[in-house]
């Protein structure tokens, strides 16, 4: 028995074990004691990741998948999850835990942004993308894809792109090319200002990219004493992450 690839799940399985212990291999494995692989499938990461010593979990919707693992698997029994978006992984891992996985692309920039709500319990992720939305996560300023995703990822973690996956390798392959990144926690808090402040201005920010921050930000009520400095000259692209966490910084002083 196979699993049947279902489109609307988003699943194109990995077919090269090459690939996938490559993947397994980018986890430092320090700092953690459990790993979360969302979206297993059939297992071609798992495999691996069983081989380390530590302790796996996964994190899967699709019943046939599941049924397919605990067969192949039967030490993942107690150890899978459902739907890693609704997961309230506070709740279910009181210890820090890595991400791991070949994702579901049509869930890609909800999965960052829930390790971002978690990134108190998860210091390092290794996962496959569509190349786009890597590339869009590690983009530095200045580039036409920086965004709200390298921008709140980048404010926490260190982000690398570490290798480019052809689509021939999946079945059914993509209609895009794959990449797959790391993200290594350096902080969970930046200190000495309101960080949802700080998400709401990036995302204000860029939610309105071609405007000025001036207007962009109109809505979050731009302190008086803020209203002639430079950075509200600027578009939203123009401003690093630091520049950022300055700008957030400044609007709480009164
Ligand atoms: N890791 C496997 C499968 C990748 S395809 C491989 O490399 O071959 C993506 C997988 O994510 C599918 O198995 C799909 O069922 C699963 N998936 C889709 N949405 C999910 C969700 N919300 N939570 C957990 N898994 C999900």
């Amino acid at each position: 028995m196979r699993v049947k690839p279902k489109k609307h799940l988003g699943q194109h399985f990995l077919n090269d074990p090459n690939i996938a212990s490559k993947i397994i291999n980018s986890l430092t494995y320090a700092n953690y004691l459990k790993v979360l692989e969302i979206g297993p499938g059939m297992g071609v990461l798992t495999e691996f990741l069983l081989q380390k010593n530590i302790e796996t979990f996964v994190s899967e919707i699709d019943t046939e998948s599941i049924e397919y693992l605990l067969i192949h698997y039967p030490q993942l029994k107690n150890h899978i999850v459902g739907d890693f978006l609704k997961l309230d992984i506070p709740s279910l891992f009181n210890q820090s835990l890595a991400i791991i996985g070949n994702f579901p692309y049509n869930i890609s920039s909800q999965i960052i942004f829930k390790i971002l709500e978690n990134k108190s319990l998860i210091p390092e992720m290794v996962g496959m993308f569509q190349k786009e939305v890597a590339e869009r996560i590690v983009a530095a300023k200045g580039n036409k894809i920086y965004g709200i995703l390298s921008v709140l990822t980048q404010a926490y973690y260190k982000t690398e792109y570490l290798f480019t996956v052809h689509e021939h390798v999946f079945i059914p392959p993509p209609k895009v090319k794959s990449a797959v990144i790391r993200l290594t926690r350096y902080r969970d808090t930046i200190e000495g200002i309101d960080n949802n402040l700080f998400i709401r201005i990036v995302k204000a920010g860029f939610n309105q990219r071609r405007k000025t921050l001036r207007n962009a930000l109109k809505s979050l009520a731009i302190p008086e004493y803020l209203s002639n400095h430079n950075y509200l000259s600027l578009r939203a692209e123009q401003l690093s992450v630091d520049d950022f966490i300055k700008l957030t910084e400044m609007w709480r002083q009164k």
